[in-house]
């Protein structure tokens, strides 16, 4: 591991923009960010496909501080290397002006414009990226550095659904015992204790936990298309997030199970003591559900199996005859309360308005769940002010 002195001017191993573009053929723009653009590139050499993030640090007021940023992005991105789920950094080239971070390419972007497609994941879906994410932030973790911006956006996907967490521009190596009080991160996912921590001047500091808060957040609105703590004033939105204020409403709630129910009411737990630990939600229920065989017999469990298995053959066989009625007064009521009406509501507005998610400055996902016009918007835009 490279640990890098930040009186240094220029990062270790890194080489000039020229030899960047001699080896990189710089292509269409992946993602952008306040101070950096993401790029796809190709190696001249080999084909091999990666994605640049080339950061501006030639600005007057801010270069410095970006650069000495992103000086540290580098020291904890080489220190979190060598895991399947965590992005691979594979070159760095500095020049006076621009700093030339090399990434693997994910093809398939974020997950948050994957989600904004699909509207919400099952929950199968769920588990094989939320159990990907805790094994990441396990090892992020484990190397002592807290990410503090885990959300969709960060969260880059394969061909395959699988994941690799990314953008390490908030990280922060942790000592032992040491405590953060800086406000940094993205509103709708900050932890209770990180905004008591800048708001009450004797509240103790934040540590890793925040990670495992932005978990729940992330873990939430996959399986809704909303975030749990969505208010159209951010101040208020600000305090739900301090009480933990959150429900499960009906009816997009009707139909998850208790399991992910229960990770999630254990990852938004406000006191950051009580809550769960990354390696304990791995273990949670929701990774390993019991299956039939593990169970011990229960006659009643047996009797009802087999109940509900003659109603269902019954049920199959007359299906034809007797199509469950959907009464359309029902539907002109409430069309959002039936499944499959809703799907297609939920669907028709993500398709027409799904681009306008993040594009447009104050827009926001949770307002395409909202049935009132509103007006005063705002985007839950990243946040970087240190106390
Ligand atoms: P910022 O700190 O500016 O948010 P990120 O590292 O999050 O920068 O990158 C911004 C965006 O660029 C990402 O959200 C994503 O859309 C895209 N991007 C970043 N890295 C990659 C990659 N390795 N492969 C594909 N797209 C990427
Ligand atoms: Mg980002």
């Amino acid at each position: 591991m490279t640990v890098i002195d930040e009186t240094d001017d220029v990062l270790p191993d890194s080489q000039t923009a020229k030899v960047f573009y001699s080896k990189y053929e710089p292509k269409e723009v992946l993602g952008r960010g306040v101070s950096s653009t993401v790029r796809r590139c190709v190696d001249k050499e080999t084909g091999t496909e990666y994605a640049v993030k080339i950061i501006d640090i030639s600005e007057a007021d801010h270069g410095s501080d970006i650069k000495e940023s992103t000086h540290r992005e580098v020291e904890v991105l080489r220190m979190v290397q060598g895991h399947p789920y965590v992005i691979e950094l594979h070159d760095v080239f500095e020049s006076a002006t621009h700093i030339f971070l090399v990434f693997e390419l994910l093809r398939q972007g974020e997950l948050f414009d994957y989600l904004t497609t699909v509207v919400t994941l099952s929950e199968k879906k769920t588990k094989h990226i939320m159990k990907q994410l805790f094994e990441a932030l396990l090892h992020v973790h484990d190397k002592s550095v807290v990410h503090r911006d885990v959300k969709p956006e960060n969260i880059l996907l394969d061909d395959n659904l699988d994941i690799k967490l990314t953008d390490f521009g908030f990280a922060r190596i942790l000592r032992p015992g040491e405590e953060l009080y800086d406000l940094v991160g993205t509103p709708g996912y900050l932890a209770p204790e990180l905004l008591r921590a800048n708001m009450i001047e004797t509240a103790p500091g934040y540590r890793f936990e925040v990670d495992t808060w932005a978990c729940g957040v992330v873990m939430y609105t996959l399986l809704v298309g909303c975030p749990p703590f969505w208010h159209r004033k951010q101040m208020v939105m600000l305090r739900n997030i301090m009480e933990g204020k959150f429900t499960f409403g009906s009816p997009e709630w009707d139909d998850v199970t208790d399991a992910p129910k229960d990770l999630i009411s254990r990852l938004l737990t406000v006191d950051p003591a009580r809550r769960i630990t990354v390696r304990e939600a791995l273990q949670h229920p929701f990774f390993h559900r019991v299956t039939a065989r593990e169970r011990p017999f229960s006659g009643r469990r047996m009797f009802k199996l087999a109940i509900n298995s003659v109603r269902a053959a019954v049920r199959i066989q007359r299906l034809k005859y007797t199509p469950e009625a959907l009464s359309v007064s029902v539907a002109i009521m409430d069309p959002y309360r039936i499944k499959a009406l809703r799907k297609v509501i939920d669907a028709c507005a993500f398709r027409v308005y799904g681009h306008w998610v993040k594009k447009a400055e104050g827009q926001n996902r949770a307002m395409l769940f909202e049935n009132l016009p509103k007006t005063d918007l705002r985007r839950a835009a990243p946040v970087l002010v240190t106390s």
